[in-house]
Order: C-alpha cells, then structure tokens, then sequence
C-alpha cells in the first residue's frame, strides 16, 4: 500500500487581515510587517529542525509592501520549500467579483511571485482568502496553468463557528470584513480529488487537483494548526488519531501560529481578540515541532506540489 502523506503549509496572512476580520479598522504602522519579519523566519527555522518543507501561501501585495520579503522567499524556495499564490489582496469577498477581476487577483500574485522566485520555482497551486473557490477562480487557475488548488475546508463545524462570530459581531454593530463561502462546498469530497471546473465542489474533469484542507471524519471537525497550538495535549493527541485514516494530512497552519502578544508587540485590540497571541510563540514552536515529529513517524511529508503529483498519477 502507498504510504500515507502530510503536507504542511502556513497561509502567511499579514496582521492587517486579522484587523479587518475582528472589524478593528486600519491597523497601526508597526504591526503592518509583524508576520514576515517576526514569524517568518520562526517558520524556517522549525521545518529546518524537524526537516521539512513545506509549502507558503504568499499574498502578491505583501511584495510590493514589504521589501525583505521577496529575498526570504527566494532563500526558502533554494532550500526546498514550495512558494504557492495566495490571491493578491487576501480579499474576503473575492466571492462578490467578476470572473475579471477574479483572474486580475490571481494573475497579478502570480506575476509579482514569479518575479520574487524565479521561473523554476514559479507557484503552480492556489489558497484562496476566505476558502472560497467557484467557476471564476477554476477557470483563472486553469488559465494559468496551475496544478492544483487547496481551498476547499468542507468542515461544517468551522462555518457554523465563524457565521456565529460575524452574527455576535454585527449584533454589537461591528462589522467584520470575513464572507461565508458558499454552503455546498461543505458537501465536498474530504480526500484529494479531481474537481468539476464549474462546480469545484463536485468530482469532474478539471485538469488540476483539489486538496482539501483537513477535517477529521465524522463531524468533520477542523484539524488545522491554530487549533493545535492551542488545544491541551489530549486533544492534540485526538485530532492526530482521527487523521489516521487519511490518505493525505493536509494540515494548515497560519503565519500568525508563531507570534505572540509580548515578544511582538502586538496591541491588545488585537490579542484581547485572539487567545492564540497570548501563548508565547516559544511555547506554540514546540508544540509544532513536537506534532511535526509524531507526523513523521507514520507519514512521507512533502509539499502540496509534490501531493498534487502523487493524486494525478
Ligand atoms: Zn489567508
């Protein structure tokens, strides 16, 4: 039998994705570089000591605002890791434009991390802001020759959670920046497959292929790294038994995952928001290095590239 995969990959969503989705406004200057400067290379380090690559989620406009970043990129595509395109705007309502400015979203971060990489290393798969995928974004990342998209979360229990969340916030009159993505791409297939371009939710002919990011069976509970970091032990433990299963653990984590409140500065409008920002990031790499070696144990780890082969085949 084939072994069982794992590929990890981190979306790196800058701060100020965090600031739109609590309704906090605009965020202050100092936080606007936080995640590349302070998480990113906390990232490089833990897959170098459990040996790993992986695979980044880049949002084109973090280039163009953030000079530093397009060297660290190239330096983690040299030593292996996959540089992946992660929308230009990181918007949240990608589900409310054009088929036009959909491919526009798309192209554009292609271009800017292509130049940043280079050809070789140029991004072939796809995670959308928001995990909203329809016929536009298929249809754009056809066009660019993609292969393989990795937005679908089919967990009814994450939906339910953050439609609960956007409900208490616009019941205080805060309005969150955060759109709930179609319901039927809740009934997707939870295992690698081959989508319908038109409705990507569904098995079709597509010629790329969708990795969905993972749920436990059941209840189709979220397995993703936030929840891991900060989830006691036992829980830790479950969440890895109930994947056992799979044939690929594709497991999310967020730039995010390796800042704190204290060592970061982070403002208190914003951690007061996230529990996760007050476990200190030493505590939530160990944590991480730790589930990273449990997944070695009894699977091949690889990045989404490497898995989209492997489900082609
Ligand atoms: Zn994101």
């Amino acid at each position: 039998m084939d072994p069982k995969l794992c590929a990890v990959s981190v979306d790196l969503d800058p701060l100020s994705a965090y600031y739109a989705i609590h309704g906090l406004g605009e965020p202050p200057p100092q936080v606007l570089h936080t995640i590349v400067r302070c998480a990113l290379p906390r990232f490089a380090e833990l897959f170098a000591a459990a040996g790993v690559r992986a695979t980044f989620f880049i949002v084109g406009q973090d280039l163009e605002q953030s000079p530093e970043l397009g060297r660290a990129l190239a330096e983690l595509a040299a030593a292996g890791h996959e540089i992946a395109n992660h929308s230009y705007s990181h918007s949240y309502a990608l589900n409310q434009l054009s088929p036009e400015a959909i491919a526009h979203e798309l192209g554009r971060a292609h271009e800017l991390l292509a130049e940043a990489v280079g050809a070789e290393h140029a991004p072939v798969g796809f995670r959308s802001p928001g995990y909203f995928v329809n016929g536009a974004v298929m249809a754009a990342l056809v066009a660019l020759g993609y292969r393989y998209d990795s937005s679908m979360f089919p967990s009814p229990p994450y939906y339910l959670a953050k439609a609960a969340v956007m409900l208490g916030m616009s019941l205080r009159g805060r309005r969150s920046a955060a759109v709930l993505s179609d319901p039927r791409a809740l009934l997707a297939p939870p295992d690698p497959y081959r989508p319908s371009i038109e409705e990507p939710w569904r098995q079709g002919s597509a010629p790329l292929i969708e990795l969905p990011i993972a749920v436990l069976p059941g209840l189709r509970v979220p397995a993703i790294g936030t929840l891991l970091t900060v989830s006691p032990a036992w829980l830790r433990r479950g969440l890895l038994q109930g994947m056992a299963r799979r044939p690929l653990f594709n497991l999310e984590l967020h730039g995010i995952d390796l800042a704190d409140a204290v060592s970061d500065s982070i403002p208190t409008e914003l951690a007061g928001r996230q529990p996760d920002l007050r476990v200190p990031h030493a505590e939530k790499q160990r944590i991480l290095l730790e589930t990273l070696r449990e997944l070695q144990r009894d699977r091949e780890l690889l990045t989404l590239r490497e898995a989209a082969t492997r489900f082609s085949a």
